[in-house]
């Protein structure tokens, strides 16, 4: 039997897209990823790091996790105050949350504003989805509300990503212009706000008002990136139907320990959170104030910012020991752009420093 190449098996859009590239840090400071530069647990009072070890120790890894994470869900609701009437659902990181939002809307159109995470067109691919892209406006990436409207109109996606605030480019779209494009669309609108520590504003209190919104959360940015935990709140006949896709086990049982006792503790969180919001202020002013670059204002715990020549400046910190994000060539409207995750006082210094 003649055997088939992969050419020939795979579907055209799976050839034609390229792999997610991870580029290895080695000893570089790591600036490039929008982590948490403060260990967990090793940055944790010693108190705190025994009593989580000790917790660990206890469990039982030979079961199953339990395939509700009924106590962490409890947890999550908690934190983010969710009206008993608001559906909840967890996800191995919020990639796959959106992977899991691609399989249940099956065909049709995706759409989004760009350039935004690459993961909503990558997974709208992958799942043999079509994926519209509206450009942003290129002077301050806020969103094209007209454009956006009429590709709403035009395309009736069955699914719309915002990112707010979006990521590469820092800024939070405008609330209402948000609330105009969900209140347009037919199908669902995913409200990312993976940054949502480092923001001025949430859609949280949109949802009970909002049939068609799902609100999309992580760990990742705030500290657990390594957890692999995000969550997609929205209405329960929604969250119903789209959990019956979920694998039953996708939060493993360390995950739900780790991810509970975090958020008991979570006062730990929040001010790391508010010390890289300082940090991303005073890295700001110091990009601002040099004539060799443009930066925009960010609600993130990032900073994108023009240079004459980013595949130099790049290379240049990288032989410093400084690991930034390229943006330069991922999208026509980030030409000779970087993206530095902000990092400890330290480490921003040595960023700087090596900037030059
Ligand atoms: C980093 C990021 C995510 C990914 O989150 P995980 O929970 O780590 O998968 C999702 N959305 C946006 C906009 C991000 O920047």
């Amino acid at each position: 039997m003649e055997k088939l190449a992969p050419e020939q098996w795979l579907r055209p859009a799976v050839l034609d897209m390229s792999a997610y590239h991870v580029p290895p840090p080695g000893d570089a400071i790591k600036l490039d990823a929008m982590e948490n530069p403060f260990a967990w647990p090793g940055a944790l009072p010693e108190s705190l790091r025994a009593e989580w070890a000790a917790g660990l120790a206890e469990l039982e890894l030979n079961r199953y996790p339990d395939a509700a994470a009924s106590e962490l869900s409890v947890a999550l609701r908690d934190w983010l105050q969710l009206a008993d009437n608001t559906g909840l659902m967890l996800g191995n990181g919020s990639d796959e949350l959106i992977q899991l939002l691609m399989i249940a809307a099956g065909n049709g159109c995706v759409m989004a504003p760009e350039p935004t995470f690459v993961m909503y067109r990558h997974l709208a691919l992958c799942c043999g989805l079509e994926f519209v892209g509206v450009p942003l406006n290129a002077d301050d990436f806020s969103l094209d509300l007209p454009a956006m409207l009429a590709a709403v109109e035009r395309e009736q996606p069955k699914l719309i990503f915002l990112a707010y605030p979006n990521n590469p480019t820092g800024n939070r779209f405008d609330r209402d212009a948000v609330l105009q494009i969900i209140q347009a669309s037919p199908g669902l609108v995913v409200v990312d706000e993976a940054y949502a520590a480092f923001a001025a504003d949430s859609l949280l209190d949109a949802l009970p008002s909002h049939d068609n919104l799902l609100l999309m959360r992580t760990l990742s940015k705030i500290g657990l990136a390594g957890l692999r935990l995000g969550l997609l709140a929205g209405a329960t006949r929604w969250i119903e139907q789209l959990d019956k896709l979920r694998l039953p086990y996708n939060i493993n049982t360390l995950t739900q320990f780790s991810a509970i006792f975090a958020l008991r503790h979570r006062q730990v969180l929040d001010e790391q959170a508010t010390l890289l919001r300082e940090e991303r202020q005073r890295l700001f002013v110091a990009l601002s104030e040099r004539s060799d670059a443009q930066v925009w204002p960010s609600e993130a715990n990032f900073l994108t910012f023009r240079v004459p020549d980013a595949v130099q400046t790049h290379q240049r910190l990288l032989d410093e020991g400084v690991l930034i994000k390229r943006l330069h060539g991922a999208h026509p409207a980030l030409e000779q752009c970087l993206r530095v995750t902000v990092g400890t006082a330290e480490e921003n210094q040595r960023f700087l420093h090596a900037l030059g």
